[in-house]
């Protein structure tokens, strides 16, 4: 038998039951075990999780636990300084892309809106999505632990909210990810990006015939998505989603 001491930090606790909240456990079991299996035996994924300390050294996910460990794991934080240590996590991209589960539609849309690269498809299982994370390096978003914890997905987080309007800002502010938000820049359909159209152009007089007359009386201004080629412009539908725009960069 080994007997370890375990400790979570921070939100990692949101994964635990309970009892085992916020405090050190004292944990018994048989046979060679990894640190990413024993901590996933506590229901935490280990996309979540960014440092392990084993008294007070850092180890990566294959280490072996041995008996008399004392244990420490920390999730994926920005502002705490610990210097040398084996951060198990790349450093936060600054161009992050996403595939998403395929039951957090809304939340893909919501993305888009923000300009965010979303790979979207309503029906993919387990197994592509997280083959379509590692092989494009996308950063997989699901409320499926069981996904979390697939050994080929290197970076995820597990969405806490169900709530679309809510999960967006929790991944926008867990990865802080604010300044980056570019709304209106790309397709909530197809996910391709959006560029202006030039009205005064010679390609302009094929596309003005799918433009509804009573928008082409009053409206200059349109934009084409380079990928499905729809034809966007401010109108009431655009009011709308600009006030969404401004209550998510908000955070309300
Ligand atoms: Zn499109």
């Amino acid at each position: 038998m080994y007997r370890v001491a375990i400790r979570f930090y921070e939100e990692l606790n949101d994964f635990l039951r309970p009892s085992h909240r916020k405090r050190e456990l004292d944990f018994e079991f048989g046979g060679r075990r990894s640190v990413k299996d024993l901590i996933e035996s506590f229901g935490v994924p280990h996309v979540e999780v960014d440092l392990i300390l084993v008294n007070g050294r850092s180890v990566d996910f294959s280490y072996i636990v041995a008996d008399g460990d004392r244990l420490s794991v920390y999730p994926v934080f920005e502002s705490l300084d610990i210097g040398s240590v084996t951060r198990l996590r790349p450093s936060p991209l600054r161009d992050p892309r996403f595939v998403l589960d395929v039951h957090l539609q809304k939340l893909a849309r919501r993305l888009r809106l923000m300009g965010f690269d979303v790979d979207y498809l309503p029906d993919r299982d387990d197994a592509a999505l997280a083959e379509t994370a590692d092989r494009e390096g996308r950063i997989l978003l699901s409320r499926d632990r069981q996904l979390m914890m697939r050994k080929r997905v290197a970076r995820g987080l597990y969405v806490r909210n169900t709530d679309p309007d809510r999960q967006v800002a929790e991944i926008l502010d867990r990865l802080q990810l604010r300044g980056l938000c570019r709304p209106f820049t790309r397709c909530i359909e197809c996910n391709q990006t959006i560029e202006e159209l030039d009205a005064a152009g010679p390609d302009f007089a094929a596309l003005e015939k799918t433009i509804p007359p009573g928008v082409r009386s009053w409206c200059r201004e349109y934009y084409r998505c380079l990928g499905c080629g729809r034809i966007y412009w401010k109108g009431s539908h655009y009011e709308k989603l600009k006030k969404r725009v401004e209550m998510i960069l908000d955070g309300r």
